[in-house]
């Protein structure tokens, strides 16, 4: 692709997680937004080579409909402690951004607090299907397992793809960062967290989390994310307690209460494969949504996440306007 640094110009943020923050930026010479994710690292040569070696590894896997295309990866000239990765911008964003802004917006729409969300089970059945797709690929093409699937690297557009990003971060890059809680997620597979080997059917643990996640909007075994404690005891549980489920209280389909229950199974040797999950019935229930159908559910999001914005921009004003 050639993307030249020089040739990008910021638009603005769009987030920041536990290892570095994410811009949107232009493309000038072909009017093209990109997604630039600047990472900081130790800034020891031998690292930094070793770094760009690996993330070459990102660049020689060829683009598929589910995974967010690659443009390149630089040591940025003004401050060489940092890493910079240009991606494909994915426009309704992260699944985790969506839930939060549907859980903002949702008392606003039906004027009290439901426990629905945007997420309706035919949605997710895609979103599951492109999930799997895109995991079975890296696997198959070149033996890379993802590991950290959550609904923050999962990525929606309103041309109605989803996407799966951050694929087999490399452990090198995760040492260099400087921070204990880099690389760790309450969406581990038991096995992982207990620090045994483990194959594609982590992530298979990792998409049962998130399905209930976007079916209830909580975070399945509850616990407080934001503390370190609370992250501790949260993976203690997930290594020691029965593994979550959904309610079968007729809330949900059979076949999706199914689904979860093959994919949230603590040993991982009686866990679905990738395989398996792809001819489930709940995945060839989402085939029978018009792709047009899709599209349209994933215009609706963009729109209700303009319309969020807004929102929150004249609450902003309000409360400026009230501190003076
Ligand atoms: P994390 O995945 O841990 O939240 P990241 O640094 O990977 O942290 O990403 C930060 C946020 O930026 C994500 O939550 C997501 O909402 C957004 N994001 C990342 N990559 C893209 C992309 N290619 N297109 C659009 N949004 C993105
Ligand atoms: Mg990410």
């Amino acid at each position: 692709h050639g993307i030249q640094l020089e040739d990008l110009v910021q638009l603005g943020k769009i987030g920041s997680g536990n290892s570095g923050t994410v811009i949107k930026a232009l493309h000038v010479p072909d009017s093209r937004v990109i997604a630039k994710k600047t990472i900081p690292i130790e800034n020891k040569e031998a690292i930094k080579n070793q770094l760009l070696r690996e993330l070459s590894i990102m660049h020689s896997v060829k683009p598929h409909a589910n995974i967010v295309e690659f443009y390149g990866a630089f040591y940025t000239p003004s401050s060489s402690n940092e890493i910079v990765i240009l991606m494909e911008y994915m426009d309704c964003g992260s699944l985790d951004k969506i839930l939060a802004t549907c859980k903002r917006s949702m008392p606003r729409e039906n004027g009290a607090h439901t426990n629905q969300t945007w997420f309706n089970e035919l949605s997710i059945s895609r979103i599951s299907s492109a999930v799997l797709q895109g995991l079975s690929y890296l696997y198959q093409d070149y033996k890379i397992i993802h590991r950290d699937i959550k609904p923050s690297n999962v990525l929606i557009s309103s041309k109605g793809n989803v996407k799966i990003c951050d694929f087999g971060v490399s452990r090198k890059l995760i040492n260099s960062i400087a921070d204990t809680f880099v690389g760790t997620s309450t969406y581990m597979s038991p096995e992982r967290i207990q620090g045994n080997v483990y194959s594609t059917k982590g992530d298979v643990w990792s998409l049962g989390l998130m399905i209930i996640e976007l079916l209830t909007g909580e975070f399945p075994l509850g616990g407080h994310k934001d503390t370190p404690e609370g992250i501790l005891d949260l993976l203690q549980r997930i290594v020691n307690e029965p593994p979550p489920r959904l309610a079968s209280t007729g809330q949900f389909s059979k076949v999706i209460v199914d689904f979860v229950n093959r994919c949230c199974v603590k040993d991982e040797r009686e866990r679905s494969s990738l395989q398996e999950l792809m001819c489930h019935d709940f995945i060839l229930m989402g085939k029978s949504l018009e792709d047009r159908e899709f599209r349209h559910w994933c215009k609706r999001i963009k729109r209700k996440i303009k319309e969020d914005k807004m929102v929150l921009r004249e609450e902003q004003e309000k409360a400026k306007l009230v501190k003076r």
